[in-house]
């Protein structure tokens, strides 16, 4: 039986170690530094909103495409994951428009006439009487919004109802992961699911990988209806706006910056007032129109996405002699194509085993 090491548990390492658990036949064992439950700045998926607005720029793209039949069957059918449905609103600013959408960070998510509208069920475009002032355009579909702080233990329970084991562990070069299986076996095949921290991990150093700071709010307040996103702000070039409320009393996020290479995990005030002034005034339901002191703040966070130049590596390597399945650089959607990258990492274990045994090694 092949023995597997998924480095990490985050929601890429999570995901990947489940559906490899699913398949059946493998002895899987999780190793990470942090796990669900952990709030840190080198463990970016607690952090996240998390919400699906689908960001791929490539309309054949299969990670968000694959993902979204996933999560929504979950938000549906299984309350205890901790997602629910909630209306994604997709607003263009009028002067990001007039500057060709040149600053909006989301990459495919401001297009005209995306390719996700073919995916995400009840999608139309907002007649220009209900756009609110200073849009020039946006759209509406139906989306999820996922409690991370019940989602990601959910996954670490399917995970152990499979048979994957769980240990702590740090690393320091890639190579020492295989001797980390719970079986005291050599593992066959890691699967690198370390995010940002994949440019500094012995024998991946992988330069193209930086952070892209997200500083939020959380708040008790309830935005109910819909979750809004703009095209830009005011304020500067990497500050955002998006709301979304959490499922099961999980609060709401106020969103927020993309600072590329920016790794100070502090709260910036300043910047959190302005995420909060954005925040209201876009959702002005949020407070019944009494401004940012009627907010109740439950925590002030930063999580840093694990951008890369180049895009998501999800590829395999023989490093040192053992097979590595690369799953580290999603950036701002590492749920929202959760399954349709672990679903490539299955096809790359499936790749290397059937390698390995027409050579009779496993
Ligand atoms: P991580 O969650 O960082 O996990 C990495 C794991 O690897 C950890 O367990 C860590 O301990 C382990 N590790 C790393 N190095 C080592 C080592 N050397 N030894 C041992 N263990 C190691 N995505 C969406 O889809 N929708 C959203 O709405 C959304 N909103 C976001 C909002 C914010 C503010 C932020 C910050 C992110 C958001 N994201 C969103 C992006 C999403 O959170 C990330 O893409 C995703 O969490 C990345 O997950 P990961 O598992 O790859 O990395």
């Amino acid at each position: 039986m092949p023995t597997i090491v998924v480095l990490g548990a985050g929601v890429s390492g999570l995901t990947c170690a489940l559906e490899l658990a699913k398949q059946g036949g493998h002895e899987i064992t999780v190793v990470a530094k942090h796990m669900p439950g952990d709030y840190d700045i080198e463990y970016t998926s607690p952090w996240a909103g998390a919400n699906v607005l689908p960001m791929a720029l490539d309309k054949d793209s299969r990670w968000e495409r694959r993902t979204w039949p996933v999560l929504r069957r979950l938000a549906k059918e299984v309350p205890e994951a901790g997602l629910h449905v909630q209306t994604a609103r997709v607003l263009r600013r009028e002067k990001d428009v007039a500057t060709g959408l040149k600053a909006a960070l989301a990459d495919g998510l401001f297009q005209f006439d995306p390719w996700y509208k073919e995916v995400m069920d009840n999608f139309r475009e907002i007649p220009a009487n209900e756009l609110p002032k200073g849009m020039h355009s946006g759209c509406e579909f139906m989306s999820v919004c996922i409690n991370t702080a019940i989602y990601l233990p959910w996954l670490v329970g399917q995970c152990a109802k499979y048979g994957v084991q769980f240990k702590r562990g740090i690393v320091k070069h890639i190579s020492q992961a295989h001797n980390l299986s719970h079986t005291g076996k050599k593992a066959d095949i890691v699967v690198n699911a370390t995010g940002v921290l994949a440019c500094k991990l012995g024998g991946v150093m992988d330069k193209a990988v930086y952070p892209a700071r997200g500083q939020i709010v959380v708040v008790r307040n309830e935005a109910k209806g819909f979750m809004p996103t703009s095209s830009g702000s005011d304020d500067a070039d990497d500050e955002i706006m998006y709301v979304m409320q959490r499922a099961l009393g999980g609060g709401t996020i106020l969103g927020g910056t993309y600072m590329r290479h920016n790794w100070d995990p502090n709260p910036d005030p300043n910047i959190a007032v302005r995420i909060m002034k954005r925040a209201v005034e876009a959702h002005p339901e949020l407070t019944d129109g009494k401004g940012i002191e009627a907010l109740s703040i439950i925590r002030h966070g930063v999580g840093l996405r694990p951008a890369r130049e180049g895009g998501v590596r999800i590829e395999k390597e023989k490093i040192d002699g053992t097979w590595v399945v690369h799953n580290y650089g999603h950036a701002g959607w590492g749920y929202q194509g959760s399954y349709g990258c672990a679903e490539k990492v299955v096809e790359l274990v499936d790749e290397i085993v059937k390698q390995e045994k027409r050579q009779s090694k496993l």
